[in-house]
């Protein structure tokens, strides 16, 4: 199968399966897991941040930074397309009872500060208490401008508020700026970071930040199911990942600008944009459900809506790529 879907839907490699295999483990619930505390200070120390603490998905991970550095009641500011907002299944008011506070993004992926400004509430019994800016770094496929970070996060941080990055794919970020990982984390307070899209491994993300935060966030984590015990096993194949699969990103991130222009030859697909390992596209309305139906046949796995998101990824070769478009094509030439 040729899937273009998601990057989550990389298998684990023959080498990441063997060092799983061969992973110390104890109980990480006991914090004894000499694996699992293994990944969490080397992705401290990649991201230049105190502590580390590992979560089975990057949801998790996000909602245990909210609730950690946000009390009921109190406000969190994030984008109509965040994850966190949107894709989360609304946990940080339905768990945390946070409010969220959203802000539409602006195309290049920013929340555009004045309305940052113009969102964060007085202190007055009649409003929630803004607490918190989170932004997403890439969103959309799309690398934030460092300028601007650092002055969304200077505003923020003028007005009392603390600062979440769900970096789910912040490595992609890193390779494609040529920023490190922890030039890109250093505004944060705390970061969120997925190992289970473009680096390859089958599950997991790493939250990292102040000691003190990630203790607090410990606490939850347990609270919202996710003690693992003998989890070494699922970090070695983080370890795995971040010693072995960052760098390769690049040529995901190649092989995305050269689907989008295998794509742009065909009249009847519009090319959006690209970035990182993300292509968007729309086609006629009229041939999505069919179109989606003959690659399917042909053993190539798409979501074909108007404007298609298309994913490069470590399981995905420029002969895939070939097959993808040529299949594209010959279906617009019937
Ligand atoms: C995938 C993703 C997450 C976390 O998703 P899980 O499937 O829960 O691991 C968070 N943020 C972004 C931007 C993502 O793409």
């Amino acid at each position: 199968m040729i899937d273009l879907r998601s990057d989550t839907v990389t298998r684990p490699s023959q080498a990441m399966l063997a060092s799983m295999a061969a992973a110390e483990v104890g109980d990480d619930v006991w914090g004894d897991d000499p694996t699992v505390l293994r990944l969490q200070a080397a992705v401290a120390e990649r991201a230049g941040k105190e502590a580390g603490l590992f979560f089975p998905s990057g949801t998790q991970s996000n909602l245990a930074a909210l609730m950690a550095h946000c009390g009921r009641g109190d406000e969190y500011i994030v984008g109509q397309s965040a994850h966190t907002y949107r894709n989360e299944g609304g946990g940080a008011a339905v768990l945390g009872s946070i409010q969220p506070q959203p802000i539409t993004n602006a195309t290049d992926g920013s929340l555009p500060l004045d309305e940052i400004a113009a969102a964060i509430k007085p202190i007055d019994d009649h409003f929630a208490r803004t607490r918190l800016l989170a932004l997403e770094n890439t969103i959309g496929g799309k690398v934030l401008p460092a300028g601007y970070v650092a002055e969304a996060v200077a505003l923020a941080n003028s007005r009392g508020l603390v600062t979440h990055l769900d970096g789910a794919r912040v490595c992609n970020a890193a390779v494609a700026s040529g920023q490190s990982i922890a030039a890109l984390c250093a505004p944060f307070d705390s970061v969120s970071i997925c190992f289970s899209k473009g680096l390859g491994a089958p599950v997991g993300s790493v939250l990292v930040g102040s000691a003190d935060l990630i203790e607090s966030a410990r606490r939850w984590r347990k609270m919202l199911g996710g003690g693992m015990r003998q989890s070494g096993v699922l970090a070695a194949a983080c370890l795995y990942a971040l010693e072995h699969n960052v760098d390769r990103l690049a040529e995901d991130h190649e092989n995305a600008e050269y689907l989008a222009r295998g794509l742009a030859d065909i009249d009847e697909v519009e090319v959006q944009s690209h970035a990182t390992n993300m292509v968007f596209a729309r086609f006629p309305q009229e041939h999505c459900a069919a179109l989606e139906a003959s690659l399917k046949e042909q053993g190539i796995l798409t979501q074909m809506l108007y404007a298609s998101r298309f994913v490069t990824h470590m399981d995905l070769t420029r002969e895939d790529i070939d097959t993808f478009v040529s299949a594209v094509k010959s279906y617009f030439a019937e």
